[in-house]
C-alpha cells in the first residue's frame, strides 16, 4: 500500500518518554464527514523524525512523565494503520471510553486512600478527651465518604462490565469519569479538614492526591466540556441535529 507523512506535534503525552511505541490519531481526509476524516497510526518513537521534550514545572502527577513529541515529516506505511484509514475516530472513542473508566478507578483508589487516612486518624487522634471520631460532624465526613466510594465501586464495575462485552456508552464512561473526579476532589477536601495539619505534609500522602485528583478531573476530557457531551442525549431536539 501507500506511504504516509506525518507532520505535527503533541503536547501532554503522558508517559511517551518510556515507550517504545505511540498512537498516532492524524488528520487524513479532512474533507470527508466528520467522524471519517482520520487515521491512527502506530509509529516508534526510535524513528529518527520523531523527538520528545519533557515538559518541565508540572507539581502533580509526579510518578509520570509529560512532554511534547513532534513528528517532523516522519514516513510510515499502511501497515502502522491501527484500525481502518479515515476510522480513526472509532479508535480513538473506544480507546476514551477504557480511559475515562480508568480514570474514574483512579479517581476512587484517592477517595480510599482518604478514607483509611481518616478512619485511622479519627480513632487515634483524641482532642477535649475523647478521640475526633466521637464526634458527629467526623463521622458525617468518613461515612459521606464511605458512601460515595461504595456507590462509585458498584458504578464502575457495571460499566467495566458493559466495555468488556462492547456494549459500553460514551456517556455512560463520561458521567462516571466526571461523577467519581469530582466527588473524590470534594471528599479530599473534607479528608484534609478531618486529618488537620498533618494533612499538608507530603509524607501523610492526602495532599499528593488532592493535587493529583485535578488530572482526573481535567484529564481524559475535563469535566466541563465532557458534560456538554453527556447532555446531548437528554436534549435531542436541540443537540443532536
Ligand atoms: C499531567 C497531565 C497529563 C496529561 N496527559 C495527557 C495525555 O497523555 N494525552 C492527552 O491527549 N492529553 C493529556 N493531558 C491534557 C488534558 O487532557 C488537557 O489538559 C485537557 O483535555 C484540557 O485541555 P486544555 O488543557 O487544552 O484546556 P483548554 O482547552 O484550554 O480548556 C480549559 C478549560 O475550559 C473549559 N472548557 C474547554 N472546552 C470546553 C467545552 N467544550 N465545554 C465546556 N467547557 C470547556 C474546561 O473547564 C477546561 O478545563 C494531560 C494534562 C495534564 C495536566
Amino acid at each position: 500500500g501507500k506511504d504516509w507523512i506525518i507532520k505535527g506535534e503533541k503536547c501532554w503525552s503522558t508517559n511517551a518518554k518510556w515507550s517504545s511505541h505511540v498512537v498516532v490519531h492524524a488528520m487524513t481526509d479532512p474533507k470527508s464527514k466528520p467522524g471519517h476524516r482520520t487515521t491512527c497510526f502506530i509509529v516508534p518513537m526510535d524513528d529518527p523524525n520523531v523527538s520528545y521534550q519533557e515538559m518541565a514545572g508540572k507539581d502533580l502527577w509526579s510518578q509520570s512523565s509529560t512532554g511534547s513529541i513532534a513528528f517532523d515529516d516522519v514516513r510510515v506505511s499502511g501497515d502502522a494503520i491501527l484500525g481502518k484509514e479515515n476510522e480513526g475516530f472509532k479508535v480513538m472513542a473506544q480507546s476514551l471510553n477504557g480511559g475515562r473508566l480508568f480514570i474514574a478507578g483512579m479517581s476512587l483508589a484517592s477517595l480510599a486512600f482518604a478514607l483509611d487516612k481518616c478512619r485511622t486518624y479519627s480513632q487515634e487522634r483524641e482532642q477535649f478527651g475523647v478521640p475526633i471520631g466521637t464526634f458527629q460532624r467526623v463521622q458525617d465526613v468518613i461515612i459521606d465518604m464511605d458512601i460515595t466510594l461504595e456507590q462509585g465501586l458498584t458504578w464502575l464495575i457495571d460499566l467495566t462490565n458493559r466495555y468488556d462485552n462492547d456494549t459500553l456508552d460514551r456517556e455512560s464512561a463520561a458521567k462516571v469519569k466526571i461523577e467519581c473526579s469530582r466527588r473524590a476532589s470534594d471528599h479530599l477536601t473534607m479528608a484534609m479538614e478531618i486529618c488537620g495539619g498533618v494533612s499538608s505534609l507530603d509524607e501523610f500522602g492526602l495532599i499528593r492526591h488532592h493535587r493529583d485528583l485535578f488530572v482526573c478531573r481535567v484529564g481524559e476530557g475535563s469535566n466541563f466540556a465532557l458534560k456538554g457531551f453527556a447532555a446531548r442525549p437528554l436534549m435531542p431536539d436541540i443537540t443532536l441535529q
